[in-house]
């Protein structure tokens, strides 16, 4: 939409103030409105940033009232930056059906990236960073949560959850029951904060040290789960030897490919076996 202005969606820090980027402090003090997730938690992020710009409020429970006046600010000209309480917006945080709306108006969606408890977990875990799957915050309750896990089992790549400190060690028992107690994880708990503590292990050793310590049990925390080492389940041994033969002296999509068309079975799973056969080699 031409003269509109742009909606910039900001990370601020996930602990530490000095992971605030200073492209994002530039435009957080020259945009015309600030929408916050909790416009009292961000206050002091930007009083300590000494950032006067005028703040509103957007969440998840915000109405078409609320939508409407930033639709209407942007279509006015003006810019606004939309921040959450910590780490990237719209990640496990409010803010999707808000820039699903904007984009679908044409209007800017600028991203200005930052810290996110995702990826800094990730990038710390010494598990394989090659493809991920982020399930967010996993159910509350027991059967739910036992259900999901279920569904991801056999899932051959890494797994990223968000806990709540009251929750990690049912989960993690959890996890144990599903996944087995030799499945590698990684707990990263007040990251960038004064009492971060990275701890990569077994299951059992996890669920050993986070009972026997239970500081582990309070803050937040992130698990990044190894995914599963057996090939998937949904494919047979055959597709598996094709693929591999394929896959050395090709590459993986042309492999996976070719071996759907021999096959028959899925590309899309047939391509994610392929890179677990590569990680592995
Ligand atoms: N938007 C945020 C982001 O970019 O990571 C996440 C918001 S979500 C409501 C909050 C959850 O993120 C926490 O419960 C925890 O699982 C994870 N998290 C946020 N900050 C963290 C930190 N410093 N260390 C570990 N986990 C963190």
């Amino acid at each position: 939409m031409e003269n509109s202005g742009i909606l910039y969606v900001i990370s601020t820090p996930i602990g530490n103030l000095a992971d605030m980027t200073s492209r994002a402090i530039n435009i957080l003090n020259n945009v015309d409105i600030i929408a916050c997730e909790d416009t009292r938690s961000s206050r002091s992020l930007l009083n300590h940033l000494d950032i006067k710009t005028k703040c509103i409020s957007y969440h998840e429970h915000s109405d078409y009232k609320e939508t409407e006046l930033i639709l209407e600010t942007l279509r006015s000209g003006a810019s606004i930056a939309l921040i959450s309480d910590a780490g990237t917006p719209l990640i496990c945080d409010p803010g999707f059906k808000l820039v699903r709306t904007v984009r679908n108006l044409g209007i800017n969606v600028i991203p200005v990236p930052g810290a996110c408890a995702v990826t800094a977990a990730l990038s710390v875990s010494g598990l394989s960073t090659d493809s991920f799957l982020f399930k967010g915050f996993l159910p509350r309750k027991k059967l739910d949560r036992i259900k999901t896990l279920k569904d991801f089992c056999d899932y051959p790549f890494t797994l990223i959850f968000y806990e709540s400190p009251h929750r990690v060690l049912k989960s993690l028992k959890d996890i144990e029951l599903t996944f087995g107690s030799k499945r590698r994880i990684f707990m990263a708990r007040e990251m960038t904060k004064l009492f971060e503590t990275y701890i990569l292990g077994s299951v059992e050793d996890l669920i050993d040290i986070v009972e026997r310590d239970t500081n582990n049990q309070k803050g937040e925390i992130v698990l990044v789960v190894e995914g599963c080492e057996k090939k998937s389940k949904m494919l047979g041994d055959a597709s598996t030897k094709i693929l591999t033969l394929l896959l050395e002296e090709i590459s993986s999509s042309k492999a996976s490919a070719i071996a759907a068309k021999i096959t028959g079975a899925n590309k899309k799973i047939l391509y994610q076996e392929a890179i677990r056969i590569k990680r592995d080699k």
